[in-house]
């Protein structure tokens, strides 16, 4: 039954990437996770399968497909892995976004054609230590000395770093503009005389992904790694950050399918007081419940990637889903853990996992009040 009106491409890949995630995902995710370690293996298989790059323009060595695609992509690894989901979020919706948006054709060969392939992985470099939320605010600076650019400053928790070669860095390049303007996109390679990327921060969420803090001091790089025009790096960003809460939406969705999968199947397994614990309507309703919130959210994350698709503006949309799916992936998770009882806790039935991961949803690529800001403004722009 095609109940989501997919076309024959989308459910082709969906069903790649579910054979995928259920027969080599779902093999290791739990020990590499156990062990902080970074799922290698599985992101070249992803690349080989022509994930890294879903959205990206064929000529530039993607596979050419829609963001509903790529949503159909996501939504299955999370069901097992959403480091793994998460790595490949940061490393298509963000990192090599900005590049497809407003790079140069040279930078588009260069840098976007390795990394849609797999070849090379990419990070997105916006947040620093003081600056999360108020992401205008950043420090890093970038300043033209002949044919380079020198860049002074530091990141924090950017994801992929210990294995990224393209580093696409936020910059303040006009020094005296205030608020979001003044701000440059840089294309940065790893390995740079200067720049340092620091141990992978110790965190509950996604222990395989790796996020860090980034260190450059006088880094140079050419004139021509500017993306984009000069001081108008702030709306790119932000326009990348719209496709990142989609993606990571989808995430949540694919999370809480895997929850869902994982507490119904116990829940018929389970006897107490003689009969299997589905039997019980306490247990039944959450089922149901989780079975619903899954739906509305899918239902907003489909329609919002056919907005991206067919050129509609999708900002707010982008932002409420993103604020709707990873506030119902917790509710699902601390619902499938509460089914699980005490087995629920331990490790070996992974929904401790899926509880640890979801709470990072509601904080990264925007927390849940800096999306209830967000649409709020929209809200009271149109009414
Ligand atoms: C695992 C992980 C991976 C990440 N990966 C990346 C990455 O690859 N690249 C990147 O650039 N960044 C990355 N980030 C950073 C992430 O985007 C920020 O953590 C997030 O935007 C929140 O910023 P903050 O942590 O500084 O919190 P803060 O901005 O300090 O906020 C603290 C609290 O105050 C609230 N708050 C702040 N301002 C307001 C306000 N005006 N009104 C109401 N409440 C407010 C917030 O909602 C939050 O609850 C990552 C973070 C994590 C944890």
């Amino acid at each position: 039954m095609n109940k989501y009106f997919l076309t024959e491409d989308q459910l082709m890949i969906q069903e790649l990437a579910k054979k995928f995630a259920d027969e080599v995902v779902a093999a290791t995710v739990t020990e590499l996770d156990e062990k902080h370690e970074f799922p290698m293996a599985e992101v070249k298989q992803c690349a080989e399968m022509g994930f890294l790059g879903v959205c990206v323009p064929e000529e530039y060595g993607g596979a050419g497909l829609d963001h509903l695609s790529d949503v159909l992509v996501m939504e299955q690894l999370a069901r097992h892995s959403s480091s793994l989901a998460s790595i490949i979020d940061a490393h298509a919706s963000l990192g090599s976004m900005p590049i497809l948006m407003a790079g140069s054709e040279e930078q588009k060969q260069k840098y976007l054609a390795p990394a849609a392939t797999g070849e090379t992985l990419c990070a997105f470099a916006l947040t620093e230590p003081q600056s999360g939320s108020d992401a205008a605010q950043i420090r890093t600076t970038a300043v033209l000395d002949g044919d380079e650019w020198v860049i002074n400053g530091s990141k924090a928790f950017i994801t992929n770093s210990t294995y990224a070669s393209t580093f696409l860095v936020a910059a303040k390049t006009d020094l005296e503009a205030k608020g979001s303007r003044g701000i440059s996109i840089f294309i940065v390679p790893a390995g740079l005389p200067g720049f340092e990327v620091g141990k992978p921060e110790e965190k509950m969420s996604n222990r395989s992904s790796y996020s860090c803090p980034l260190s450059f001091t006088d880094v140079r790089i050419p004139k021509e790694n500017l993306v984009g025009e000069l001081n108008r790096g702030f709306p790119i960003f932000m326009k990348c950050v719209d496709d990142g809460r989609v993606a990571i939406s989808a995430v949540a969705v694919g999370m809480a399918q895997g929850v869902l999968e994982r507490a119904a199947k116990y829940s018929k397994e389970r006897v107490t007081f003689g009969h299997p614990i589905c039997e019980n309507q306490a247990i039944a309703f959450k089922l149901a419940e989780m079975a619903t919130e899954i739906e509305v959210a899918r239902a907003m994350l489909y329609n919002t990637a056919r907005m991206s698709d067919n050129g509609v503006p999708f900002s707010k949309e982008a932002t409420m889903c993103k604020m709707f799916c990873s506030e119902m992936c917790v509710r699902v998770c601390d619902m499938g853990l509460q089914i699980m009882g005490g087995y629920g806790l331990c490790n070996e039935y992974e929904v401790e996992r899926f509880y640890r991961d979801a709470k990072l949803l509601t904080i990264g690529e925007g927390t849940s009040e800096i999306c209830r800001m967000v649409v709020g403004r929209h809200v009271l722009k149109e009414y």
